[in-house]
């Protein structure tokens, strides 16, 4: 069996729907499983749906409007006037507005996973529809049934057990076309994995179901030595080991979901990253092995970071009790930590806000200790470095921060305007 994960960006227009077909008819569609993401850039949509029904009720109808035109004007381009896709759509959206009808809970998180996961039911409809009226027999699978989790909304836990057993129930006979980054809760709730969890999902279906491959089909040629929106030469890595990848990833490699290698690497099963542009090209290849294969500098650039250095107010030592304090702050808090110095009086992290609560984290170490901090830091990391790499990204502007261990050097710098 072969897992296909298709990105927002592959399915973000009628025409990107149309290339998934020529894929599949490239690739064959025997022993295949499909995993979707919302189209485009729907899920920051749904995002905004959430945001209105709680905090700005005028602007509900007009946000709820344009998930639904998006969705249709694809359609349209893509169905006759009578095909039933268009009542499936309108069903759907019309269970989401019985949703934030009914809904009484205040839990931002709960109602965000209620809403949200709409993005990928909906794409899912739409692409299995469009392969159905091109004769390429399917089944729409709603993965809520397969993949159960805790209800930790917005970065939910898998529940392995319940979701092997599960899949089991799949016929391995049938193309099935599903949803990656949802899943469902015991109490029946939707949860999601977590921001650009489908490929997460993808690795979870392949470990569940003894996949023999993986496919993420992408906008670019395949995982490359640095994202290139950032750098303008880049280089296409062909070959990767599990654990380089499960490192890039956790550096923030946005071109993989960090938590999808594990998985796939407990049982050997080799991942795939190709542009679904370029089918010839055979991308890149992760698996057992090689560790990187061309060896090179790779680049990862996290934006948006916040450095703070924290020091007690009288001036002794940063020592175990303060930090774990800190530290759990932090977690209350969901603050992402991605990299760590201490000395003897100051303790500096550099943080990813992902939930806005920064200021609140603030308020409750103010009291305790000094804090200083900049926002807007970019987080450089390079593996596998050398001279000349370093002093490129020293020139981006001041180096606030550094931290250089055997094969990694991270920079946290404050980018010239
Ligand atoms: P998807 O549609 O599958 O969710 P994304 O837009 O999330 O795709 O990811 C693809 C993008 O990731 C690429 O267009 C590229 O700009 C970016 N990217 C970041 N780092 C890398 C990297 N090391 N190699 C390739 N692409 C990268
Ligand atoms: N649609 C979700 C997101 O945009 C999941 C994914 O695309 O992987 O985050
Ligand atoms: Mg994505």
């Amino acid at each position: 069996m072969r897992i296909f994960k298709f990105g927002g960006a592959s399915v973000k227009d009628a025409n990107g729907v149309r290339n998934l077909l020529k894929v599949l008819d490239y690739e064959g569609i025997t022993d295949t499983l499909l995993v979707v993401s919302a189209m485009g850039k729907m899920t920051n949509a749904f995002e905004e749906v959430v945001h209105s029904y709680l905090y700005k009720k005028a602007n509900l109808t007009s946000s709820l409007k344009s998930v639904k035109e998006y969705h249709v004007n694809i359609v349209k381009e893509l169905f006759e006037k009578e095909n039933p896709i268009f009542d499936e759509i309108q069903k759907l959206l019309e269970s989401l507005q019985d949703f934030l009808v009914q809904n009484t809970s205040k839990d931002y998180n709960y109602i965000y996973d209620q809403v949200v996961s709409y993005g990928e039911l909906l794409s899912t409809k739409v692409i299995s529809a469009f392969l159905e009226k091109e004769k390429i027999a399917n089944q729409w699978l709603d993965i809520r049934t397969i993949l159960k989790t805790d209800s930790n909304y917005r970065n939910a836990t898998v529940d392995w057990e319940e979701t092997i057993s599960n899949s089991e129930k799949l016929d391995r006979d049938t193309l099935y076309i599903t949803q990656g980054f949802i899943s469902r809760d015991q109490k029946g709730d939707t949860t999601t994995l977590g921001r650009e969890g489908s490929d997460y999902t993808a690795g979870i279906l392949a470990y569940c179901l003894d996949a023999e491959s993986v496919t993420i089909w992408k906008d670019v040629a395949g995982v490359l030595n640095a994202d290139p929106r950032v750098f303008e030469e880049t280089v296409l890595l062909e070959n990767i080991s599990y654990q380089e990848a499960i490192e890039m990833a956790f550096y923030g490699a946005s071109v993989i979901h960090p938590k999808t290698i594990k998985p796939l690497e407990n049982k050997r099963i080799p991942l795939y990253v190709r542009s679904f542009e370029d089918l010839e090209n055979t991308g890149t290849k992760v698996s057992k092995g090689i560790d990187l294969h061309p060896k090179t500098n790779c680049f990862i650039v996290k934006k948006n970071q916040i450095l703070v250095s924290i020091s007690t107010n009288d001036f002794s030592f940063m020592v175990e009790e303060n930090i774990s304090d800190i530290f759990k702050l932090l977690h209350d808090f969901k603050l992402k930590v991605n990299l760590i110095q201490n000395s003897a009086i100051s303790f500096s992290v550099c943080l990813e806000d992902g939930y806005q609560n920064f200021s609140k984290f603030y308020k409750k170490l103010h009291p305790n200790f000094k804090v200083k901090y900049n926002t807007n830091i970019t987080l450089f990391t390079v593996r596998h470095f050398d001279a000349d790499s370093i002093q490129n990204i020293q020139r981006k502007g001041d180096v606030l921060l550094q931290q250089t261990s055997r094969e990694t050097v991270q920079l946290a710098i404050a980018e010239k305007k």
